[in-house]
């Protein structure tokens, strides 16, 4: 059994794969300051798979407790999630998200190469594709990012790839995720943004439950099947899935790779407002808005290269990803406070 340490542990993303990693005979170790979570989430995932994981509550910018935290637990590799993840905030604070970020990624390779912890998975985004790359994006698409955000995941991405040119040690996983949604199937783990959701899903399933009167829909005049904007949506449990055949790989001693984590399909607004409504049985008012600033078409990943190195694809559908984002925004309308 691996020890594998996954910054913001209790993060949204990270608490689905320590599930399906606990499930895969690995020993995940949850490191989180609480910035953008709860550690109430982690009787939860006990509940889910009978096995309780450590939790350490500690900032990632703490280089010498992170150096000390790999060295107790004998940490066989790092799944760096903990980020800043908020486009429009990263805007309006840059410095927060720069420093959060990129020196917290910096933070995490320091205390990596003093504890000789020499495999990393990164969380990057499909934000790091330039405005001029064509959908479906491929890994070697031109990198350029319209955000801060977007920014420290592009040097996020470079600084990881410099240190390994350098360090013959150093392995790593650059996932790009294209838009996780969904939640676990029990209902008990689920994504509860603060405030009011940026996000499409979030605020679908706040409309449902009756916290929001309803949708806009940001723009029908875009070049796409019924106008709306088209993103690549993947189900929470299959990006799981995808990091632990990421991580498989490098532990099995195959060289560092970059891939595009999505399926390829695109979804417009309309198709999972319809796919919503259909699922659930709620109704979900709407009204065409303006075209949010920044929006793109369509963001659409080439998910080949993961199919190839990983044998990885996607296996739950549209409608699974609305049914299970409404099955834990019925159980738990206030997230982890109810
Ligand atoms: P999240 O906010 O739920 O999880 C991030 C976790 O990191 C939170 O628990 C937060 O408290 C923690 N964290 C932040 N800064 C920290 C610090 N300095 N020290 C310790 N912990 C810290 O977000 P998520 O959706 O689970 O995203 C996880 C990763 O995936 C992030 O790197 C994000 O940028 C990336 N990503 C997310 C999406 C998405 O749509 N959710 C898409 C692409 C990439
Ligand atoms: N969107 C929308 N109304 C909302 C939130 C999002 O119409 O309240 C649209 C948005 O314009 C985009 C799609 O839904 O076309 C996905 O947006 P999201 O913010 O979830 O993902 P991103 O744009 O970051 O890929």
């Amino acid at each position: 059994m691996q020890n594998i340490l996954l910054t913001g542990g209790t993060g949204y993303i990270a608490a689905h794969t320590a599930i399906t990693l606990i499930e895969q005979g690995h020993n995940p170790i949850l490191l989180d300051n609480f910035v953008n979570s709860s550690p109430k989430i982690v009787p939860r995932i006990a509940e889910i798979c009978g096995k309780t994981p450590s939790l350490i509550e500690l900032d990632i910018l703490d280089t010498q407790s992170l150096t000390q935290v790999m060295r107790t637990h004998n940490i066989h590799a790092v799944i760096h999630f903990a980020a800043l993840k908020a486009v429009g905030e990263s805007v309006a604070r840059p410095l927060a998200y720069y420093h959060n970020n990129v020196v917290g990624l910096l933070s995490v390779l320091n205390a990596m190469q003093a504890a000789k912890v020499a495999h990393i998975v990164l969380s990057s985004s499909a934000t790091v594709y330039s405005e001029d790359a064509k959908p479906p994006f491929v890994e070697d698409a031109p990198l350029a990012a319209n955000s801060p955000y977007g920014q420290t995941k592009v040097m996020m991405e470079r600084i990881i790839n410099d240190i390994a040119h350098t360090d013959p040690n150093l392995r790593f996983a650059m996932l790009r995720y294209f838009n996780p949604v969904g939640a676990h199937p029990s209902g008990l783990i689920g994504e509860h943004p603060n405030g009011i959701p940026n996000n499409l899903m979030p605020y679908i399933q706040q409309v449902a439950i009756g916290q929001r009167d309803y949708l806009s829909v940001w723009g029908n005049d875009y070049g796409t099947t019924d106008g709306t904007g088209e993103r690549d949506y993947i189900h929470v449990m299959d990006l799981a899935d995808g990091h632990v055949l990421a991580l498989a790989h490098l532990l099995k001693g195959e060289p560092s790779f970059t891939v595009n984590l999505g399926s390829g399909e695109p979804v417009s607004v309309l198709q999972l407002v319809r796919t919503f409504e259909m699922v659930t049985g709620q109704t979900i008012p709407y009204k065409i808005a303006p075209r949010r600033a920044g929006d793109v078409a369509v963001l659409l990943a080439n998910p080949q290269r993961a199919k190839d190195l990983l044998g990885f694809s996607t296996k739950r559908t549209t409608a699974d990803m609305c049914a299970d984002a409404w099955r834990w925004q019925k159980n738990n309308p206030n997230g982890f406070s109810s």
